[in-house]
C-alpha cells in the first residue's frame, strides 16, 4: 500500500490548502485551539453563528459536502478528496460539529432514498448550513433494537399523525428538520412496519425537552410527538420501507461519528512529558511508560486501520466493518486515558472546573463525556456483534421475534402469547 498522494491528489491538496489559507476565519484560530472536549470555548449562539458563516463560505467556494453531486450543493469529488479536505481543514472542522448529523447522516440518507424534488429542496440548504438537521430514531424501547420502536404514524388523507417519544436526540433544540423513523403498521413483523419521514421541528405537536448531561451541557433531548401532523410529501421512500432506509443512516453514522472522535493519546503523551511526580519526571516512570506504550500501540493500530480504509476508498471500494473496530477501540481508549490521567493528578484530579483543574480540566471533561461515546452510534456490545458476525464470520445473534407481528410481541408486564416470546429479551440490533 502506498499512502503518498498521487500527482492528482497532491495538486488537489495544494488547491485545498490555498483556499483555506485565503478564506478560513483565522481570527478564531486561538479560540478553536483552546477547546475542551471537542467544544470550542465559545457560547452556543456565537458557535452557531460562526459555524453557519464558515459552512456558507465553503458552500459558495465549492468546498461543502465535497462528494455530493454538484446539483445538490456538493462538488462531485471523490471520497479520497473528501478525506484530503478533512485532513487540511484541521481545527476549523470544529465549526462543523452542529452539521455532523445533517451532513454526515441525514443528507446521505436523502441522497440515496429521497425523491428528486425532496433532494433539490433540502440538500443544497443542508450543504450551505442554512438547514440544521437531527436524527429522530432512538426511543426508550428502541435503541439498539431500533426496529422495536413504538412511535406511531397514522395516515389521515394527505397527512400522517404522529404520536410517541424519541430520546437522546442530539441537537433537536437547534435543528430545523429531523429525520424521523416511525411505525406505520403494527400488524406485520417489526422490520416491515416502519416508514421514514422528515419533519419540520417547529411543527405543532412536537415538543423538545433538553436532557442535562454529567458535564453540565445539554446536547441531547427528549422529543415528544402529540398528534403532530406531517404531510405525506415528507415521507421518504415507500410506506413500510423505513428499516432499509434507516440502514443507510446507520452505516453513515459509524463513519460520521467514528471519524471525529479523539483518542486522547497525543494529549496524554504531552501531559506525561510535562508532568513531574515526587519521584521525578513522569516520563521516566516504568509503569507510566508501560501504559503509554499500550496506548501507542492502539493509536498506531487505529492509524493503520484508517489507512486501510483510505486505501479502499482510493481504489473505489466502500469502507467495511473496520469502522466498528475503530469506534470501539477509540471510545475505550479515551475513557482509560482520562481515568489514568486523573489518577496521576492525585488530589487535583477531583477538580473539574477548567479555571482550577490541571490542563484546564481536559481529562476530566473526557472522562465525563466518554460513557456517552461508548453508547452513541452503536454500543460496545453491538459493535462487538458486528465485528463477530461480519469480520470474523461467527454465528449471528438469535433473533426470535423477527417474523412475529409487532403487536404480538409481549411488552413488560404482559404474558407471552407465543412460545418464542419467552425469549423476546433477545433482540435484533442496529447492526448494519
Ligand atoms: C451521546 C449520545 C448521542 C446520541 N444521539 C442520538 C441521536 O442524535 N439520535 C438518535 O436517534 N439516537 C441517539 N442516541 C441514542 C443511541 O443511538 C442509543 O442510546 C443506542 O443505540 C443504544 O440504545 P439504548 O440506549 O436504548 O440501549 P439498549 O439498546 O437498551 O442497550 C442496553 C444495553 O444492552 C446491550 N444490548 C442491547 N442489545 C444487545 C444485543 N443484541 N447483544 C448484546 N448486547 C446488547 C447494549 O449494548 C447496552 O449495553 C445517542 C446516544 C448517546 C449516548
Amino acid at each position: 500500500m502506498d499512502f503518498n498522494d498521487t500527482d492528482q491528489e497532491a495538486e488537489f491538496r495544494r488547491e485545498v490548502r490555498d483556499w483555506i489559507a485565503r478564506n478560513a476565519p483565522t481570527e478564531l484560530w486561538e479560540t478553536l485551539n483552546s477547546f475542551s472536549f471537542g467544544q470550542a470555548k465559545m457560547d452556543s449562539d456565537a458557535l452557531m453563528r460562526h459555524s453557519k458563516a464558515w459552512q456558507r463560505k465553503k458552500h459558495v467556494g465549492g468546498w461543502a459536502c465535497l462528494n455530493w453531486p454538484k446539483a445538490y450543493g456538493g462538488r462531485g469529488a471523490t471520497p479520497i478528496e473528501r478525506v484530503i479536505w478533512q485532513q487540511e481543514e484541521g481545527v476549523y472542522a470544529m465549526l462543523s460539529a452542529v452539521f455532523t448529523l445533517g451532513i454526515g447522516m441525514c443528507g446521505p440518507t436523502l441522497l440515496e432514498n429521497a425523491s428528486e424534488a425532496q433532494c433539490r429542496r433540502h440538500l443544497p440548504k443542508i450543504a450551505s448550513g442554512e438547514e440544521v438537521w437531527c436524527q429522530l430514531f432512538s426511543e426508550p424501547s428502541g435503541g439498539s433494537d431500533l426496529a422495536g420502536l413504538r412511535t406511531s404514524a397514522k395516515r389521515e388523507g394527505d397527512e400522517w399523525v404522529v404520536d410517541g417519544q424519541k430520546i437522546w436526540t442530539t441537537g433537536a433544540h437547534y435543528s430545523d428538520y429531523g429525520l424521523l423513523l416511525a411505525r406505520t403498521d403494527f400488524t406485520v413483523p417489526k422490520h416491515r412496519g416502519l416508514t421514514m419521514f422528515y419533519v419540520d421541528m417547529k411543527t405543532p405537536g412536537i415538543e423538545v425537552r433538553p436532557i442535562k448531561q454529567l458535564n453540565g451541557q445539554s446536547e441531547f433531548n427528549e422529543v415528544y410527538f402529540t398528534g403532530a401532523r406531517i404531510p405525506d410529501a415528507q415521507r421518504i421512500g415507500d410506506v413500510g420501507a423505513g428499516w432499509h432506509i434507516s440502514l443507510t443512516t446507520l452505516m453513515n453514522e459509524r463513519l460520521a461519528v467514528g471519524g471525529v472522535m479523539p483518542t486522547g493519546f497525543p494529549e496524554m503523551l504531552a501531559f506525561c512529558e510535562a508532568l513531574q511526580t515526587d519521584a521525578g519526571p513522569a516520563i521516566e516512570d516504568p509503569d507510566i511508560c508501560a501504559h503509554l506504550a499500550g496506548w501507542a500501540i492502539r493509536h498506531l493500530g487505529l492509524k493503520h486501520t484508517s489507512n486501510r480504509t483510505l486505501s479502499a476508498l482510493s481504489n473505489g471500494k466502500l469502507p467495511g466493518p473496520e469502522n466498528s473496530i475503530a469506534k470501539l477501540v477509540i471510545s475505550q481508549t479515551l475513557q482509560e486515558i482520562a481515568h489514568y490521567a486523573m489518577s496521576l493528578q492525585g488530589d487535583w484530579g477531583i477538580l473539574v472546573d477548567e479555571a482550577d483543574a490541571v490542563d484546564e480540566g481536559r481529562f476530566q471533561a473526557y472522562l465525563l463525556r466518554s460513557p456517552g461515546m461508548r453508547i452513541e452510534g452503536g454500543t460496545d456490545e453491538i459493535l462487538r456483534n458486528i465485528i463477530g458476525e461480519r469480520v470474523l464470520g461467527l454465528p449471528a445473534d438469535i433473533r426470535v421475534d423477527k417474523t412475529m407481528p409487532f403487536n404480538q410481541i409481549p411488552v413488560s408486564g404482559t404474558a407471552p402469547s407465543h412460545p418464542a416470546a419467552a425469549r423476546s429479551d433477545v433482540v435484533d440490533n442496529r447492526a448494519v
